[in-house]
């Protein structure tokens, strides 16, 4: 098929000269956020701009004026690192070299097709929730590091996430805050006669059509489906104004655009894709869209159905049952009735395709639906395989819970995204100036150990104390902007002291994390915050989701045991937990701990976020940690199971731990103030993480466990 020549609007600014004009193209394309000498290139030109636009270069260039401009043209300094910067731009994204087509792939092979609810990318892109969009996002970035033939597709969700304040009684008031979309890395895809292009959602009645925008994350273009254009009634143009809406019907509408329409924008932009992967079950609907292409192409039923089989991947994140939507049937018949005839199905057959077989009348299963149409399927670590062959085996009667098809495939992060660039620095100076390229290698992090001591100790040190200042501003700013209440300043961490030994929790406020495990013994966990020689303190940040009171309830909890005087102002809530806080956290914190209620927590990600910066990990045994924790790299508790109320054996644990272990070993300094000893864990848990849980190790696991073998059938 031919391609389509499309064109975009993009970000124009009249006052930037033409001897700049490559910032356009680089604020234009997410590359900058990941590569710091790019950030440092508009941070440089105007640090006071650079901050207000919040790090978005693209509201920052329209708001700097010429003269600005005209210095920086003038200075030799900036220029050199200009056309450095931008040599590397054009560097990598040269198609004609890569990782992948040299070691696996032919380059002629159509793209894969990702497709994911969410995708976390930068904090000016508020089209996340959490953790799967953060994955989903760090993906693409590692995709177009190496060079992956990809293109993914995803909503942009103008209200994004819920924003979160918390009211003086510690109730979470949620609001919305709208995306400008003009002010944003983002461009609108127009046809060939440059109007903003419009694709009809196939054989759904009432119809609905979305509009198209593009980002570009390196290499990978990263299309975005828009309901809120004219053609659309009013709730059809809801459709996509924020993540994960809570009413059934919406969602499943939301859902229905993002599988099906998500397949025909490809189609409509000309883009053939070979793999289809789906990253959880949300926009499953692409994988039958992909059997009526086929169908509708001549081919017969049991071809097209082997076919997208063995050509789709599909990724599951969660063991949580509410993780998995289910749709009802009724309303599935009102949206698919006209849909299962053209799939050579009735009723009945369609339907068996979505039903778990232990629950046959709770409806419409949408991970039931992926996992029996992919012929590749995962998990995201080896004990979430394991958990989630126990929960689908019934879909494979005739074999046992061990054979059940569901491999594993561990998650990691991307490393250029998360590590803060003093560490960066620090690994360029000991690790060698060309170890991102290399950084799954395990041997390369053994030099981790030539660090000195000193030198990673202060490094940590410093982003501590720009954790505690970047807290203590937003504390300050709510005072002195939004004049709220001086408790809520104290509780938002003003108190807080960088020479104290510091915990991080910061997540979604799901109930199974147990945010207030820690406070189950408030006696103890008292004396352990008030020691007057060798107190903590513990930084909480998270969202509870805005139907979830029982999680609001533990926030609420949390935040009132922040303003009790008892804890000594050793205790801060953070508001508004999103991607540039949990930058700050996960490098500036001492210790990050994690204790949901096993087996729950499919894998997790912040806690390897915090090891790449030489933070350790205080994490039950769960998800990642139970490949990750090696003895020396952090400390792990809860392995026994324990049947019923586990949480006194769980906080008691962590009570020993940090009474015992984790707090004499920080105190213990040196003569010259280093902690050597607590230095060593740092060292490990660098290079454990480093061994084993970059993107960069987890996408070729991708292509060498499903996308070279899918690629070789047809
Ligand atoms: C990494 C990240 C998450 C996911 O953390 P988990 O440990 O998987 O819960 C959530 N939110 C933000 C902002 C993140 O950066």
């Amino acid at each position: 098929m031919d391609m389509t020549p499309l064109q975009l609007i993009k970000n124009e600014y009249p006052n930037l000269p033409p001897q700049l004009s490559g910032l356009n193209d680089l604020s234009n394309n997410l590359w900058w956020s990941w590569h710091p000498a790019a950030r440092m290139l508009f941070k440089k030109l105007n640090r006071q701009a650079w901050k207000e636009s919040s790090h978005n270069p693209v509201l920052m260039l329209r708001q700097v004026p010429r003269e600005v401009f005209d210095s920086a043209v003038q200075d030799p300094q900036y220029m050199r690192h200009y056309n450095s910067v931008l040599a590397q731009f054009q560097k990598d994204l040269d198609p004609k070299e890569g990782w992948l087509s040299e070691n696996m792939m032919n380059p002629n092979h159509f793209p894969i097709a990702y497709f994911s609810a969410e995708y976390g990318l930068h904090h000016s892109l508020p089209f996340y929730a959490g953790g799967l969009g953060f994955l989903a996002g760090d993906f693409l970035k590692e995709c177009s590091d190496l060079k992956v033939p990809l293109v993914a597709v995803g909503f942009m969700y103008p209200g994004g996430y819920v924003h979160q304040h918390i009211r003086e009684d510690g109730w979470q008031e949620d609001f919305g805050r709208l995306l400008d979309r003009e002010a944003a890395s983002i461009s609108k895809v127009l046809d060939n006669d440059g109007k903003p292009i419009v694709v009809k959602v196939p054989l759904i009645e009432p119809p609905i059509y979305v509009t198209v925008w593009k980002i570009e994350v390196g290499r990978i273009p990263l299309y975005l489906m828009d309901t809120d254009i004219e053609n659309n009634d009013l709730s059809n143009r809801k459709i996509s104004e924020y993540l994960y809406i809570g009413d059934v019907e919406q969602r499943l509408r939301q859902e229905i655009v993002l599988g099906i329409g998500g397949s025909q924008v490809l189609e409509a932009l000309g883009i053939t894709h070979s793999v289809l992967h789906l990253n959880e079950g949300h926009a499953a609907f692409a994988l039958v869209e992909r059997i009526r292409d086929r169908l509708q192409g001549g081919m017969n039923h049991e071809k097209a159905f082997e076919e997208v089989l063995n050509t789709s991947v599909f990724t599951t994140h969660t063991s949580v049952p509410a993780g998995h939507d289910v749709f009802p049937f009724e309303l599935m018949e009102k949206y698919f009735h006209a849909y299962w005839p053209a799939l050579g199905l009735d009723r009945e057959s369609f339907f068996r395709l979505g039903i778990h077989p232990d629950w046959p009348s709770s409806g419409f299963n949408m991970t039931a639906f992926a996992l029996r149409l992919s012929g590749y399927r995962n998990a995201v670590s080896k004990k979430h395989s394991k958990v989630s062959r126990q929960i689908w085996q019934p879909l494979w009667p005739a074999l046992p819970e061990k054979l059940v098809p569901l491999d594993f495939v561990t998650n990691g992060v991307h490393v250029p995204t998360w590590i803060d660039p003093k560490m960066l620095l620090l690994f360029d100076k000991y690790l060698g100036p060309q170890w991102l390229e290399d950084h799954d290698n395990p041997a390369l992090w053994e030099l981790v150990d030539d660090i000195p001591d000193e030198e990673l100790w202060k490094t940590h040190y410093w982003l501590k104390i720009k954790l505690i200042d970047a807290i203590r501003e937003r504390a300050r700013k709510r005072w002195a902007e939004d004049r709220i209440n001086s408790s809520l300043v104290l509780s938002g961490g003003t108190l807080l002291d960088h020479s104290v030994l510091t915990l991080g929790f910061a997540r979604r406020f799901a109930t199974y994390k147990r945010a207030d495990l820690i406070f189950h013994n408030l006696e103890r966990l008292k004396k352990l915050l008030n020691d007057p020689w060798r107190p903590i303190q513990l930084i909480f940040a998270g969202k509870a989701h805005p139907a979830d009171d029982p999680a609001k309830r533990l926030l609420q909890k949390v935040f009132h045991a922040a303003r009790n005087p008892d804890m000594g102002g050793h205790i801060a809530f953070v508001e508004d937990y999103g991607e540039l806080m949990a930058q700050y956290m996960t490098h500036g914190v001492d210790v990050w701990l994690n204790n949901p209620l096993p087996p729950n927590e499919a894998c997790g990600t912040s806690g390897m976020k915090a090891a790449f910066n030489g933070i350790p990990h205080l994490s039950i045994w769960d998800g990642w940690w139970i490949e990750g924790y090696n003895g020396k790299n952090g400390w792990a508790f809860g392995k026994k199971e324990i049947p019923g109320d586990r949480d006194e054996a769980d906080a008691e644990a962590i009570y020993d731990l940090l009474e015992n272990e984790i707090i004499p070993l920080y105190y213990a300094f040196s003569g010259e103030g280093i902690p050597h000893a607590w230095v060593k864990v740092m060292k490990e848990a660098i290079k454990s993480a480093g061994q084993k849980f970059s993107a960069l190790r987890m996408v070729k696991e991708y292509i060498s466990k499903f996308y070279a073998n899918a690629l070789k059938k047809p």
